[in-house]
């Protein structure tokens, strides 16, 4: 516990000293967004900082680069970083899901190979699962791998490919047995997006921002060693992935995903914002819906420490993790809604405008607030999730 204690204040004071200088340009908000190199190298030489001063994959094995300390150190060192809202880490995909999956179920030569450049930022890491014609019914997934010897040949395209220009390698589910409709005929693959025949196109964004990608495989030949797992087994393995992108389950390498603003921020806005001539934190209407924000918010702190607690969700052990991405993201959507509510006219500027408050970034934040509720399972999808498994209910 003293050890802890120590420890803290030892991160506090790290990120303090080491927090990165302003850019001079505008920082994307989420890995969902790095747009453009000057905002990748920039992220990445920070992971890459905070991995060797030894603040990533803390409780990631020692043989693969990680630090093989308990996950409480690494569960400080997240906190700080929000706490300090220092910049995020690029990452993500790898840090989070495709690394504790990778150590969960690759093989030794998979963890040898792939895990040190995760978490040193050398290799990024996407994933492909989504399709122009599927996204949430993923068991309907078309682009096919073929075999051919010591090959797969890939065919098809893949669509809102996060990072997938700065990525080198990617998750990815696809179709070995076009005889099999649906999950049967599915296998997963790690594959390197630097093969002739694989094509990552960048999408314009809401916020004119980029971030993600068409993702194009024309005969994209690449070595049957990057198949996870037996053929047709796909299914399972893209469900294990979802459970460490929604955090239903732990082992991630931790650092943040993006730098958020929280109902703090909203609470200084509402102090500087002016109704009827006064501070619109006066406001009786604008009171009750802060406190109702500060509610949910403290709400879901405590959801998440309990969730460390197994004993305390022994009842339904799956229900806060699923609730988490559900609550969390519709919680930042009303929140930075209410945020542009409270600018009035202003609220119609745009970054850019020297008129718009606080250079637009609530803007930016509100339209962004959209991509948690739709990534990683749509808020639909995640209600049905809930709605099955832990409240049991029928899947009609
Ligand atoms: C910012 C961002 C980043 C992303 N990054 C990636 C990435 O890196 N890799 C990747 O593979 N994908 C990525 N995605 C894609 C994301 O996973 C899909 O957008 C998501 O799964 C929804 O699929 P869809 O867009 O095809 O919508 P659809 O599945 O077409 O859904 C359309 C609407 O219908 C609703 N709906 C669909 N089925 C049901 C149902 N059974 N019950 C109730 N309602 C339903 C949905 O909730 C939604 O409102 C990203 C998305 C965003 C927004």
């Amino acid at each position: 516990m003293t050890d802890l204690l120590e420890f803290r204040r030892e991160v506090e004071t790290w990120f303090r000293d080491n927090r990165p200088p302003d850019p001079g340009f505008l920082l994307p908000e989420s890995f969902m967004e790095v747009g453009n190199d000057a905002q990748f190298a920039y992220l990445r030489d920070w992971q890459r900082k905070i991995y060797q001063a030894g603040y990533l994959g803390m409780a990631w094995p020692e043989a693969y680069g990680g630090g093989g300390r308990p996950q409480a150190y690494q569960d400080i060192v997240n906190a700080e970083m929000a706490r300090q809202k220092v910049p995020f880490v690029p990452n993500t995909i790898g840090l989070n899901w495709a690394g504790p999956l990778i150590l969960a179920i690759g093989t030794e030569a998979d963890k040898q190979r792939y895990i040190r450049g995760i978490l040193n930022a050398d290799d990024i890491w996407c994933q492909g699962f989504s399709e122009p014609d599927q996204g949430s019914d993923l068991a309907n997934t078309q682009t096919r791998a073929i075999r051919d010897g010591d090959e797969y040949v890939v065919n098809g395209s893949k669509i809102w490919t996060s990072l997938g220009s700065y990525a080198k390698y990617m998750i990815l589910l696809a179709r070995t047995n076009p005889e099999q409709r649906r999950y049967g005929g599915l296998s997963y693959f790690l594959v390197p997006m630097q093969v002739p025949g694989i094509e990552a196109r960048p999408i314009r964004k809401l916020t004119g921002e980029y971030g993600f990608n068409q993702t194009f495989f024309n005969d994209a030949r690449i070595p049957a060693s990057c198949l996870m797992g037996q053929e047709g087994e796909g299914w399972k393995i893209a469900m294990t992935t979802l459970t460490f992108e929604r955090g239903a389950s732990g082992g991630q390498a931790g650092g943040l995903a993006r730098v958020s603003m929280g109902v703090g921020d909203v609470v200084d806005l509402a102090q500087r914002s002016r109704r009827d001539g006064r501070p619109a934190l006066e406001d009786p209407f604008v009171r009750d819906q802060l406190v109702r924000f500060l509610i949910e918010d403290q709400g879901d702190q405590l959801c998440a420490a309990r969730a460390a607690i197994p004993a305390l969700c022994s009842e339904r052990p799956e229900a806060i993790a699923l609730s988490g991405k559900l609550r969390v993201t519709e919680h930042r959507r009303r929140m930075t809604q209410f945020a542009l509510s409270l600018q009035g006219g202003h609220a119609a500027r745009w970054i850019g405008d020297a008129q718009a408050v606080e250079g637009g970034k609530w803007q930016r934040a509100y339209l962004n607030s959209f991509a948690s509720t739709i990534g990683g399972g749509t808020s639909q999808i995640q209600a049905n999730i809930i709605g099955e498994r832990v409240l049991g209910l029928p899947k009609d």
